[in-house]
């Protein structure tokens, strides 16, 4: 069905790989341990570097850096308008090095090197330079206290902040949570997935090479139940973001509780779905699905993994969406004509082929993808399954791979009904013409996100979190620096008040 993976090639181009080690207190150091990871190429499960490996006694370190200048160092004294500058010469950084930055994910993520340098290196430019705005516009607010008081409150940074991130967009979810906290004031550990630590180190080097003070962004890659533990169970870490799994955040916000009560906001999975209506442009209804549960192949937290097609154009639609996973070109994700990248390692890999087999064992029917492909790597066919019922397990868990789950429904009511119907609450799309409809079903769908007529339409102005177990708090956006300041309420006696 699909075209080959072009993995087995030979011509295959591994980046140059320049930072290994920790990054605590702006140096790069080696573990406390000695010990190193192995991070591979899912390309071809080959080795591609050993990177030092951080424990609690790494963790406790880079939070002890991270307190220091927080406390005593001058990123949360300075002036917003210093933070901004400091800010937007990263941007510039990121965006001088956008080239070799797409390369390292490309290989250590298995992701499109042309998608890396013109949508991820310029969306986390485009990020940092729009939380480098909100550095110098933190205000607070004057208050109508009763009686001989005057009151106005302050926001302040909420101090040392862990981030806990995923590994299929390293560098968005990166600067994702980094650039608030930079604008905020905050300082930083970052621990970034244990399958994509390359480019967070490359961005460390450059944060200094910025001029970011030492102390302020510390990475330490490492493993989940060790460093990940270590951080979001840490005595002095004051608030952790997290992205990733709603099981892992479920453990986060444990630990989180257990140690200091820190503060948490978790932006986790989904199982969103895309609802197409009747009166739809079918070829475009099919290109706009097929992108969404597709693109980067599947892994992506807001996937259109549910497909609800209204019943006057369903056949249609199945016929077209078939063609389209069929011509959906999966290999090596550095060939500009490649369309999909293998999966990002072998147990993610095996978890996708494990539920396609769940799928086929619980009834539904295959009707295109659904094997590995590529004589080497973790390359998986776009796949569909029609015949879906609600309570399948590929219809109510988050699978994370390039697998569409396709539905017929007959009325707006019953796709409003099918639509709730997971514990997540992502995002959602909406395909149709009629403004009436898609205005009453944006409403009435439970999820941080509506696309109508659209999908993956990121902006860093545009909030981006979760209802229900998809998590709480909010990415981008204004709204997002909420994460990193506290408010602080200051009220002064005014004995001689004329009031
Ligand atoms: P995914 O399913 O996308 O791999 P996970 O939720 O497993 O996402 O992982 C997301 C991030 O959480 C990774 O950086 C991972 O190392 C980290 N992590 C995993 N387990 C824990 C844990 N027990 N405590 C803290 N962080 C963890």
């Amino acid at each position: 069905g699909n075209g080959k993976a072009a993995a087995g090639g030979g011509g295959l181009v591994v980046p140059e790989i320049k930072f290994t080690k920790l990054f605590i207190n702006g140096e790069f150091v080696d573990a406390a341990s000695g010990k190193t990871f192995k991070t591979r190429d899912p390309r071809t499960g080959d080795v591609l570097a050993h990177i030092a490996e951080a424990d609690k006694a790494d963790v406790d370190l880079a939070v002890k850096a991270a307190r220091e200048a927080f406390e005593h160092g001058k990123w949360p004294r300075m002036s917003g308008y210093e933070r901004s500058r400091v800010m937007n010469k990263l941007a510039d950084l990121v965006e001088q090095h956008a080239d070799e930055l797409a390369a390292l994910d490309g290989a250590d993520a298995g992701k499109l090197l042309t998608l890396g340098k013109i949508i991820d290196m310029p969306a986390a430019a485009q990020m940092l330079r729009y939380y480098a705005g909100a550095a110098d516009k933190i205000h607070g607010e004057s208050l109508r206290v009763a009686g001989k008081y005057q009151g106005y409150t302050l926001r302040e940074p909420i101090g040392v902040v862990g981030v806990i991130i995923p590994w299929n967009f390293p560098t968005m979810m990166f600067f994702l949570k980094v650039s608030p906290a930079l604008a905020a004031g905050c300082t930083i550990v970052v621990k970034p997935a244990e399958q994509t630590p390359l480019s967070a180190l490359y961005y460390a080097h450059l944060a200094k090479l910025a001029g970011v003070p030492d102390g302020v962004i510390n990475v330490v890659p490492g493993f989940g139940p060790t460093a990940g533990a270590a951080l979001s169970s840490h005595m002095d870490v004051d608030s952790v973001a997290f992205t990733g799994s709603a099981e892992i955040g479920r453990a986060i916000m444990e630990s989180a509780a257990r140690s200091n009560l820190k503060n948490v906001s978790l932006e986790l999975g989904g199982k969103s779905p895309m609802i197409v209506f009747d009166d739809a442009d079918v070829d475009m209804a099919v290109s706009l699905s097929s992108l969404a549960v597709f693109f980067n192949k599947g892994e992506i937290c807001v996937a259109g993994s549910r497909v609800y097609v209204q019943e006057g154009i369903y056949d249609e639609f199945v016929k077209k969406a078939v063609e389209a996973a069929k011509n959906w070109k999966v290999g090596d994700p550095f060939d500009a004509a490649t369309n999909m990248g293998p999966q990002v390692d072998k147990v993610q890999f095996e978890r996708v082929l494990k539920y396609i087999e769940i799928g086929k064992n619980e009834g539904a029917t295959l009707l295109t993808g659904g094997k590995p492909t590529g004589d080497k790597g973790y390359y998986i066919e776009p796949t569909i399954f029609v015949d879906v019922k609600e309570e399948m397990t590929i219809a109510q868990e988050e699978i994370f791979g390039p697998v569409m789950s396709l539905m017929k429904f007959k009325t707006v009511e019953e796709a409003i009904e099918k639509a709730n119907c997971t514990k997540y609450g992502l995002a959602a799309g909406i395909v149709t013409k009629n403004l009436n409809i898609a205005n009453m079903v944006s409403r009435s769908v439970r999820a941080g996100t509506v696309w109508v007529n659209c999908y993956f339409a990121f902006d860093p102005d545009a909030p981006f979190g979760g209802y229900k177990m998809s998590g709480f708090g909010r990415d981008q956006g204004m709204v997002a620096m909420d994460k990193y300041l506290q408010v602080k309420t200051v009220i002064t006696a005014v004995p001689d008040s004329p009031w």
